[in-house]
């Protein structure tokens, strides 16, 4: 069994920060022991990893990835291979990514069709969420066998009618069956038949830019649909997961639904904590760069979301990677904005943009590691697998480098995408090495991974309820 010590790091976990020798043992770790006691010097090892001044995380996991998803006739350009290796560039060795139920097919076919694009790619370990488009008498059946065998949530759509859109008859059965099997009903909370409404006028009178994208999806439509889906939540007596939480109105329903007890959750992105509409309204073209859903926000949002963050109004940190080139793929909405395929690329640079959070006082360290570790994982059933330092914990481990500094950028980074939406960025903070259950990923940075060295896990319920 082969044996690696990690010495001489700061163990930063959602709980504690501790100066400790870390033992992995066959891709688990196996101890943590206070530098230079008995304990820790006498580990044999094959491997030691000196992380000296550097920080000892849990790999990142997150939530909420989209590869090469369909959307508006093309494909989000990163598949599960390049994705993920992306992924472990940032610090990050699990994601959850949505398989989606065709209209009309099942579930199941939805699921293995995922299965097939990630089985043998993935540079890190990844599980799947199911987004239910067609609920009916069978699907709703079928949601009992996904729980039971590790596809515990399900993702619906209050926006994008016609493609993904349940009303709130389909949503409210999907909630019901969900309060009854242990899932989690994970929500786009937009009210899109309105938002569609808006996105014609527009259209009509000539406001075709980028930005109109951010002007038709109204903060009081993100807020509407959210509190709509709590109120159906509470009806059903089934938690409720609110995906990319973007306006400080919709963040004060996940607030207010919290206060009443009401098991209900949020999630933003770092899209929202660092972008805003000023970068929709970029000139030419640019702006389509920023065109996801729910949109960018005006400035201000961004400090009800960290304070959300800070709170616990709000859970976690994912990213929504969903990304898009500009040449060819963006461009399709040039005279349209309602033509731009919708999502960003994120997946690699979360645990540094959130890091640079810490940096500037928004968040503390242990924050950081429990919205961007440790809560995903406890939400979506991978806790203390996934998520956390210690022993018996997967060693997916990240030595982060607290003062290396870098900048963001299409040139240098990984993903499969033409453009970054955060060009030119100055981050403080680096992944040094990463260990994906004690193998190493990315070391001293450099790729050293392999495509199918990621696993498939299936999960357990939600750990919050
Ligand atoms: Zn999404």
């Amino acid at each position: 069994m082969s044996r690696t010590v990690i010495h001489g790091g700061l163990v930063v976990t959602a709980s504690d920060e501790i100066h400790a020798d870390v033992l992995i043992e066959g891709g688990r770790i196996a101890a943590l022991a206070a530098p230079g006691t008995d304990a820790a010097t006498s580990w044999s090892a094959d491997r030691r990893i000196d992380a000296t001044g550097m920080y000892v995380l849990p790999g990142g996991v997150d939530a909420h990835t989209h590869m090469e998803m369909p959307f508006g006739g093309t494909y989000a350009a990163d598949t599960f291979e390049t994705g993920t290796r992306a992924a472990a560039w940032g610090g990050t060795t699990t994601i959850v990514d949505f398989a989606i139920q065709t209209m009309g097919r099942s579930l199941r076919e939805g699921l293995d069709t995922w299965h097939a694009k990630a089985d043998g790619r993935c540079a890190v370990d990844y599980g799947f969420h199911m987004i239910l488009s067609d609920v009916n008498e069978s699907s709703l059946k079928e949601m009992d066998r996904l729980v039971a065998e590790g596809v515990t949530s399900f993702k619906l759509f209050m926006a994008y009618p016609g493609v993904f859109y349940s009303d709130d008859g389909r949503i409210l059965r999907a909630m019901q069956r969900a309060s009854g099997n242990g899932g989690l009903v994970m929500m786009h909370a937009e009210n899109g038949i309105a938002i569609d409404v808006l996105v014609e006028q527009a259209l009509a009178e000539g406001r075709t830019d980028p930005r109109y994208h951010g002007d038709v999806r109204k903060v009081a439509l993100e807020a509407e649909a959210t509190h709509r889906a709590v109120q159906l939540a509470r009806v059903a007596g089934a938690p409720l997961y609110v995906v990319h939480v973007s306006a400080d109105e919709a963040v004060d329903e996940i607030a207010a639904a919290r206060h009443k007890g009401l098991p209900v959750f949020g999630e933003t992105c770092p899209q929202y904590l660092f972008l805003s509409t000023d970068n929709l309204a970029e000139p030419g073209f640019e702006g389509a760069k920023y065109v996801c859903s729910t949109p960018l926000r005006p400035r201000e949002h961004q400090e009800v979301l960290w304070r959300g963050l800070r709170t616990n109004e709000l859970q976690v940190v994912s990213t929504d990677h969903c990304p898009f080139c500009f040449s060819g793929q963006k461009e399709m909405g040039r005279g349209d904005f309602s033509k731009i395929p919708n999502g960003m690329p994120g997946v690699e640079h979360r645990m540094d943009l959130l890091h640079q959070a810490v940096v500037d006082g928004h968040l503390s360290r242990r924050r950081w590691v429990e919205i961007a570790c440790a809560s995903p994982a406890r939400m979506f059933g991978l806790y203390p697998k996934k998520g956390t330092i210690a022993p018996g914990a997967d060693a997916d481990v990240v030595i982060y480098d607290p003062g290396a500094e870098q900048t963001i950028s299409a040139e240098t980074h990984h993903m499969a995408v033409d453009y970054s939406a955060y060009e030119g960025r100055r981050v403080t903070g680096q992944v040094r090495t990463v260990l994906s259950r004690g193998v190493p990923v990315i070391e001293d940075r450099a790729y050293v991974g392999h495509a199918g060295h990621g696993t498939y896990l299936p999960r357990g319920t939600c750990q919050y309820l």
